[in-house]
């Protein structure tokens, strides 16, 4: 995983730090600034003491409210929605899936065991791009369409939910909604292989695993037959893992400047009006 600006993976909870400060207009760095240095070091309820500060505003509900914490821990749900940092989702998904590959690799485990944790894995990972790209679909719409003080991001979400259950159809609408080019991130083979993984995942959950019509006519793999048990090995795995990877920093950097962009106007509307 790739160092993410300012290292940062929350969107709902922005740092009260020197680059943050940096960016913020004049007409509100100095409240910002002064609740920062009356924050700093007040007793938390648990009796240590506050040692960061965030202005949070959750891209989700669009509820804003600034706090402090006494650790460097990274806040990673909203507070009063309780919605987890898109970011977060998809990098644990991954970390889940990392792990079981480890798993299916023991010697212990015998060939029905390792096909039952690779069809697994796919469904994680499918599943967790595509929870990714309905969050990003929805919170962008949500941030440049509706005013900051209205969420329509649950409508948003809702809505796509089928246009998201194949990756192609996904890569069209937020090319088309949104202006957002998955070339940019990734090759040509990377995107085909993120729809092989979509298509297969389609596969283990509606029909138990066997290669059917729709698969070979979507996928191209005109030498595979139907009824047979659908390949899966570990080297495709990594590169689906790998794509998904490079596709979610690139959309999570595009999301993340927006997300910030509009905190700092949600704080002049909040501290200035
Ligand atoms: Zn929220």
């Amino acid at each position: 995983m790739k160092k993410l600006i300012n290292d940062y993976m929350s969107l709902t909870y922005r740092k009260i730090d020197a680059d943050f400060l940096a960016k913020l207009p004049a007409n509100i760095k100095s409240d910002i600034e002064s609740y920062n240095n009356r924050m700093l070091g007040k007793p938390f309820p648990s009796g240590e003491k506050v040692i960061v500060t965030y202005c949070t505003y959750c891209p989700y509900c669009k509820k804003a409210t600034m706090g402090g914490f006494p650790d460097e821990r990274e806040p990673t749900f909203c507070m009063f929605c309780g919605e987890t940092d898109t970011y977060i989702k998809v990098t644990r998904s991954l970390s889940k899936a990392k792990d079981l590959l480890i798993l299916s690799n023991n010697t212990i485990i015998d060939v029905n065991l390792k096909r039952i944790l690779h069809e697994q894995i796919i469904i994680i990972i499918a599943t967790s791009m595509e929870i990714f790209l309905r969050d990003i679909y929805a919170t962008l719409l949500n941030i440049r369409y509706i005013k900051s003080n209205l969420s329509l991001y649950e409508r948003f979400y809702r809505d796509s939910k089928n246009d998201f259950a194949t990756f192609g159809k996904a890569k069209k609408e937020l090319q088309n909604e949104l202006n957002i080019n998955f070339n940019t991130f990734l090759s040509d083979d990377e995107i085909d292989n993120l729809n092989i993984l979509s298509l297969k995942r389609n596969v283990i959950v509606h029909n138990a695993g066997i290669i059917d019509n729709p698969y070979i006519s979507q996928s191209g793999q005109k030498d595979l037959a139907i009824g047979r048990q659908l390949p899966i090995i570990e080297s495709e795995i990594n590169l689906y893992i790998d794509a998904i990877e490079k596709l979610s920093n690139g959309l999570f950097d595009i999301l993340k400047k927006e997300h910030e962009d509009e905190l700092i106007k949600k704080f002049e509307i909040i501290l200035v009006k």
